[in-house]
């Protein structure tokens, strides 16, 4: 299957968005660049939007016959394990394996052992194409890197043999994310990760490690930025010499889950990516949701009064919508507007409010961070909400284009600062 060098991770929560979302990867083809589009949705999003997988498979068929696509595209079963891939086998054919909660728990039987002799002729120091330095393995390293990560690789193994049997031999593309985890890997660790999933014989394709930082849904970096831009292009050094020591695919990349609009970071990953030839997979979360909301609010009227009411009840539910999302929003209470004082902007002083563009003076992360996990509200909306997204497709789907394409595809993949 082919997966192109680059690809780009596009959430969509109501599933309408498909065709304006497609409409800015078409725009980087006739630049001369083909990234190949995932929709990604996580079962906990269908659960709260209360849709089903091959909805997302049939967002993704309608838009790309609508627009005449012919490059690849994928339908991502994102953040799935064991207990939540069956009802995905079907629609997806791209499977992000996430093996969290199994970090740190003990492994079975002979694994251990194996793994050290798997792993005998990899210890030393390794010299990596791409780093200043060889890379140190020893027994210490690796006996830590088993203790904390191999079981999640074994589990990892079983889910993907589960998803090979329940595919009845259709293709998939196999990612094992480690992103949502307490703490990140190294580049060290995620060699040794990399040898295990090999040794475990998971063909992945893309590989999500947890980086140095924060990455809080919606809104910018948080954190060392010259730190991960050295982390990331060390990454880009090890997954590129693991996929050719450890029997993993030829293509094998790192897949970024930003959580959304680390445009901060784009620049440095943009270089790093360049200078390496190395492939990305970006993971956005779900700022389509967000650009829809903007939209409503520019298209005035019953858009507008529809987007203070998502406002006014989010900011009612505060601790309810935001209670699950606690470990990555950062959200100050006391910068919050409030509602009445919202129901008084006009449209683009709302959407001037809500959109990512940090040199906007109106611009308010708070108000932002609070919509962007507010999607529970509209889906309560149901019916309504959804027709007021197709009446206003003009304004709405506008914004979803705009904002892939200019403020994600041109700074990571085209280079805002390449000569043309
Ligand atoms: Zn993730």
């Amino acid at each position: 299957m082919k997966l192109e060098k680059y690809s780009i991770g596009i959430g969509d929560r109501f599933g309408l968005q498909g065709v304006p979302q497609l409409r800015a990867l078409q725009m980087a083809a006739e630049k001369g660049l083909q990234i190949s589009p995932v929709w990604n949705k996580s079962n906990r999003e269908h659960r709260i939007i209360g849709t089903h997988p091959s909805d997302t498979r049939r967002e993704a068929d309608g838009a790309v016959r609508e627009l005449g696509w012919r490059g690849a595209y994928f339908v991502d079963a994102d953040h799935i394990g064991a207990a939540t891939v069956d009802q995905f086998m079907d629609s997806s054919d791209f499977f992000t394996i996430d093996v969290a909660e199994f970090i740190g728990t003990p492994v079975q039987g002979d694994a251990l052992e194996s793994f050290l002799e798997a792993m005998a002729p990899f210890t030393g120091a390794i010299r990596i194409p791409g780093l200043d330095e060889p890379m140190r393995v020893d027994e210490t390293l690796l006996r830590a890197v088993a203790g904390r990560y191999l079981n999640a690789v074994k589990e990892a193994g079983r889910v993907y043999r589960r998803i090979l049997s329940g595919r009845r031999g259709k293709e998939f593309i196999p990612e094992v994310s480690l992103d949502e985890s307490d703490a990140p890997q190294s580049p060290g660790e995620l060699f040794l990760i990399l040898g295990a999933i090999g040794a475990e014989g998971i063909p992945i394709r893309t590989i999500a490690p947890k980086f140095t930082g924060s990455f809080l849904k919606g809104v910018d970096y948080v954190g060392d930025r010259g730190a991960f831009a050295g982390e990331f292009e060390q990454d880009l050094a090890v997954v590129a010499f693991a996929s050719g020591s450890f029997h993993l695919p030829g293509d094998l990349k790192l897949s970024v889950h930003t959580g959304s609009d680390k445009f901060s970071l784009y620049p440095l990953m943009h270089r790093a990516i360049r200078r390496a030839g190395a492939g990305l997979h970006l993971k956005t979360a779900g700022t389509t949701w967000i650009e829809e909301v903007i939209g409503l609010a520019e298209a005035g009227g019953e858009g507008l009064r529809a987007a203070r009411e998502i406002y006014r009840e989010s900011f009612g539910r505060f601790d309810e919508l935001c209670g699950p999302y606690l470990q990555v929003i950062s959200i100050d209470r006391s910068k919050l507007p409030t509602p009445p004082e919202v129901a008084s902007w006009p449209g683009e002083v709302f959407a001037g409010a809500l959109r990512h563009d940090p040199l906007h003076a109106g611009f308010n992360p708070h108000l932002r961070q609070l919509v962007h996990v507010g999607y529970k509200v509209a889906a309560e909306m149901g019916p309504r909400f959804t027709e007021l997204l197709r009446r206003h497709a003009g304004p709405v789907g506008r914004n979803v284009t705009y904002n892939i394409y200019q403020r994600h595809i041109v700074p990571l993949f085209l280079g805002a600062d390449d000569p043309d």
